[in-house]
């Protein structure tokens, strides 16, 4: 059985820092179409995005599964980003997670036109005993069971978050409501969160969610930034928002969610206390990483990534918000 642990009152890491991070989602061959371009069979997956976008902050754990088709320069790829590759299992004869999208000039809704989760049907996890002992845990968008198959794996970190989309909201609620109940942070998508809860209202979303028991419901809403909501009746405490980076090139919003919520955990492995203004900080980091990946396909824009890159956006951000 595994149990939540109070985010606020975490105390300080017992962990060197930065914290390691383990995260399990999709990794993914990606064909996409937006109004400035198209790719086929590109480097995509959550799980991908999400590391790519962590290795920046801390050193990153991944567990998924690819078929034999999953090119040898995309493996290469996250090795140099130090990502460690214990837990990807290669399948012989299998073929790796594909999926197709589309978005118009809405950048901010993604059309699925087809999702074949091929080697990832079958897939069921065995963590490296290496993996078991993690600083922080990220379930990114990938089967419920699955989530809640790594959570069962591991030993109890300082924090673990959730990512999700309309594709499981649909398919398997109650499995992902059941995961839902044993993390601390549910990241989610504006449409998807009003999708899970019924409602128009995210105030009423998140509430519906943090009454399953995360600490914390962070609502994404693509160009227009992102809201936490905690528990509490007064909005000075219990809710913030960061606004997204304005850009004038947005090529391809795929994986701004993921790399979201890679800034995000990727600053927390920093912080020696997981308190409000920690998830705060991190929040921007957050959006300072999902900017950098819109602006080009793929994982493209994190490949010559530097750190002063980050750094600049992350100043850019404490001066246009400031009042
Ligand atoms: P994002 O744009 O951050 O929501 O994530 C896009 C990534 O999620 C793409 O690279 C896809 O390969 C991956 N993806 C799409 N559908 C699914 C799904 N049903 N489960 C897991 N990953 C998915």
């Amino acid at each position: 059985m595994v149990e939540r642990t109070s985010l606020q009152n975490s105390p300080p890491t017992p962990h060197t820092l930065p914290r390691d991070i383990l995260v399990v989602g999709s990794v993914a061959l990606d064909d996409v179409e937006t109004p400035f371009g198209r790719v086929e069979g590109a480097l995509g997956g959550s799980a991908t995005y999400f590391a790519t976008a962590a290795s920046f902050y801390a050193p990153v754990k991944l567990v998924g599964v690819v078929g034999d088709d999953f090119p040898p320069e995309h493996v290469e790829f996250l090795r140099r980003r130090q990502v460690d590759l214990a837990g990807l299992e290669v399948v012989e004869g299998g073929r790796t997670f594909r999926w197709r999208g589309r978005y118009e000039y809405d950048l901010n809704t993604a059309h699925t036109l087809d999702t074949q989760l091929n080697v990832f049907a079958e897939f069921s996890p065995k963590l490296p005993e290496t993996y078991r002992r993690p600083g922080l845990l990220f379930l990114a968008n990938i089967a419920p069971e699955l989530q809640r198959a790594v959570l069962e794996q591991i030993e109890r970190p300082a924090l673990v978050a959730l990512d999700t989309m309309n594709f499981w909201i649909s398919s398997r609620r109650d499995a992902l409501a059941d995961v839902m109940r044993l993390v601390d942070v549910v990241l989610i998508n504006e449409a998807e969160a009003r999708q899970f809860a019924d409602t128009y209202s995210l105030l009423g979303a998140a509430r519906a969610i943090l009454a399953l028991g995360p600490k914390a419901v962070i609502i994404k809403k693509g160009e227009y930034g992102a809201s936490m909501f905690t528990d509490g009746d007064h909005p000075g405490e219990t809710y913030f928002f960061a606004p997204a980076y304005p850009l004038e090139t947005v090529k391809d919003p795929t994986g701004a969610g993921d790399t979201f919520a890679g800034g995000f955990l990727g600053a927390l492995a920093r912080e020696p206390v997981l308190d409000a203004n920690a998830f705060r900080r991190a929040i921007v980091h957050g959006s300072v990483m999902a900017s950098f990946t819109v602006e080009d396909f793929s994982i493209n824009r994190l490949r010559a990534l530097t750190a002063d890159e980050i750094e600049r956006r992350f100043a850019e951000f404490q001066a246009f918000t400031r009042f």
